[in-house]
């Protein structure tokens, strides 16, 4: 590729949350492999979510600075002390430019009376941790004048079992990227997301077949999703409000939207009965527009 067409990171600062390990790390390394300072946040906990270690933040700092790059570790849990991960991007490097929200945890749970803990943990680390770097990143990223937000969803907002805790902080990620997007839009800042799939700690403990562990060790590498989520950082994306699916080298677009369905002012219940096909009917779905373009009236509809 000639120099003038890469997509440079050079005088960008980018703070990167979980990325000690696996995605996030792959993503904070390629972003400081073209010319952004990062900021590597990881508790340093385990997979589940329990315990902390300040080791892989400070390796990741470690390889990017050999390689040449730029990169300070923070320690913080998204959780608890949001503020204090966005100041250690200001103090090590004087402004701040793009966030990707990439901390996680799984825990595979059956639904039942057992489950609301899990449910409240998966939403505190992913979607209050989303949530709470982004508040407190907002007024460093309308400063910048073209901040970047890539949150991280994930493909099993299809459905997946075992797993209602974890699905369901992710699918609040979908709409809170796609809705902070219109808010971003009137302030130069891109709110997108990525649902990747990639072999990490998380999926090798995942509750998966080991054969499918096995196929995504040899096919879906981190490498393939990073340049995704740099994609989104960059200042020339020109996309805003989408969530894109990457595994494995292949990106698509994941996406909301309503079919032509059934309509009729005398409704009842033997109606939807007798029209189920049409209410469901794929090939007269139409996906919303990209958030500056849609008509917010045909939602209210
Ligand atoms: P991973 O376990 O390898 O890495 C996650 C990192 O987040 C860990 O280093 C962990 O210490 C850190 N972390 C967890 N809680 C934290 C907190 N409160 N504060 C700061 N750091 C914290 O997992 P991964 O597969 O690299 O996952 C990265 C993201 O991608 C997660 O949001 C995950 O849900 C998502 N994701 C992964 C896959 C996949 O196939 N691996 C699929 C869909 C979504």
């Amino acid at each position: 590729m000639e120099e003038k067409q890469m997509l440079s990171f050079d005088g960008r600062v980018a703070v990167v949350t979980g990325s000690g390990r696996g995605l996030g790390a792959s993503h904070a390394k390629f972003l400081a492999s073209r010319g952004a300072a990062v900021v590597i946040n990881d508790l340093g906990g385990s997979a589940q979510g329990t315990g902390a270690s300040a080791t892989p933040a400070e390796e990741v700092v470690a390889e990017i600075v050999a390689a040449g790059g730029r990169a300070v570790a923070n320690f913080d849990s998204v959780t608890e002390n949001p503020e204090a991960i966005v100041q250690t991007a200001i103090d090590a490097f004087g402004r701040l430019d793009i966030l990707v929200n990439n901390a996680g945890i799984n825990q595979a749970r059956p639904f039942g009376p057992d489950v609301l803990p899990s449910i409240r943990q998966h939403m505190e680390v992913h979607f209050f941790g989303t949530a709470g770097v982004t508040a407190a990143a907002w007024p460093h990223l309308v400063q910048s004048g073209s901040g970047r937000i890539v949150n991280t969803t994930s493909p099993t907002l299809i459905g997946f079992p075992q797993q209602t805790p974890y699905v369901s902080a992710k699918g609040a990620i979908f709409a809170f990227t796609r809705t902070l997007a219109l808010e971003g839009a009137e302030v130069g800042i891109k709110v997108n997301a990525i649902a990747p799939t990639a072999a990490t700690r998380m999926s090798d403990e995942a509750d998966i077949s080991e054969e499918f562990k096995q196929f995504m060790r040899d096919n879906l590498p981190t490498s393939l999703v990073s340049p995704v989520v740099a994609y989104l950082a960059h200042q020339d994306c020109a996309i805003n409000g989408e969530v894109l699916q990457a595994q494995g080298g292949e990106v698509q677009r994941l996406v909301l939207g309503f079919n032509t369905g059934f309509t009729s002012t005398d409704l009842t219940p033997e109606l939807i009965q007798q029209h189920l096909a049409e209410i469901l009917d794929p090939a007269t779905h139409v996906p919303f527009e990209q958030v500056d373009k849609q008509d917010l009236g045909a939602v209210g509809k």
